[in-house]
């Protein structure tokens, strides 16, 4: 089976060491609003696919980010890990399908959508995806950061309705989502790395 792509493999790096790096932020905001697991969750799982380089296929973009989502449904728990999971084997399974890259950035996160059940506004990780990948049909990822800080923030005056911090009711109001959080740090990462 032939090598990784190195293109694809430095993004996708970029964003494993981008959650590493943001362990402790994301335990300590999940901790206000969650189960505090979040950070360690995604750290694992960005350690195990930076690991399994060797292991991946690099017959295409596709064949790789499906050996990807095998590793985060094996080793991030949590609510994240088969959504995380889910975003990444749909946008695999688009991008085989010949869509573009933003095309099949939007696919996955559709598929986020319909495992966790969560519409734009519950408080989720889909207050930052969705509004990211509706800005990235421009092309441009700085946009989609833009889109995916702003819901983020918007998030902090919103009581849950899905996931652990809907158990807090009002109590999350002024914090934003964990979730949401994560998603901006690892785009604005990638954002970053494929700045001409
Ligand atoms: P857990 O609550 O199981 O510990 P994690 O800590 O792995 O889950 O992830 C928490 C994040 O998962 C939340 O901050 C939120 O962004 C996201 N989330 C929770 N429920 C859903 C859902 N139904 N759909 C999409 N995202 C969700
Ligand atoms: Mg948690
Ligand atoms: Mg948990």
């Amino acid at each position: 089976k032939p090598a990784v792509d190195e293109s694809l493999w430095r993004s996708v790096a970029v964003v494993c060491n981008a959650l590493i790096a943001v362990e402790q932020q994301l335990t300590d905001l999940d901790q206000l609003v969650g189960d505090g697991d979040l950070g360690i969750s995604l750290a694992r799982g960005a350690q195990a696919v930076l690991a399994a380089k060797s292991d991946y296929d690099g017959t295409d973009h596709a064949s790789t980010l499906r050996g990807i989502a095998a590793t985060i449904r094996r080793t991030v728990g949590g609510t994240s890990g088969p959504l995380y999971a889910a975003l990444v084997l749909r946008t695999a399974a688009a991008l085989a399908a010949s869509h573009s890259w933003p095309e099949a950035f939007e696919q996955g996160v559709d598929a986020v959508a319909e495992l966790g059940g969560a519409e734009l506004g519950d408080r989720t990780m889909l207050d930052a995806l969705i509004p990211a990948a509706a800005a990235l049909r421009t092309g441009v990822l700085a946009d989609a950061v833009v889109a995916a800080r702003k819901g983020t923030d918007e998030t902090a005056g919103i009581q849950a309705r899905r996931g652990r911090s809907s158990y807090l009711g009002d109590r999350a109001l002024g914090t934003v989502d964990p979730g949401a959080e994560a998603v901006v740090i690892w785009l604005d990462a990638l954002a970053t790395e494929k700045a001409p």
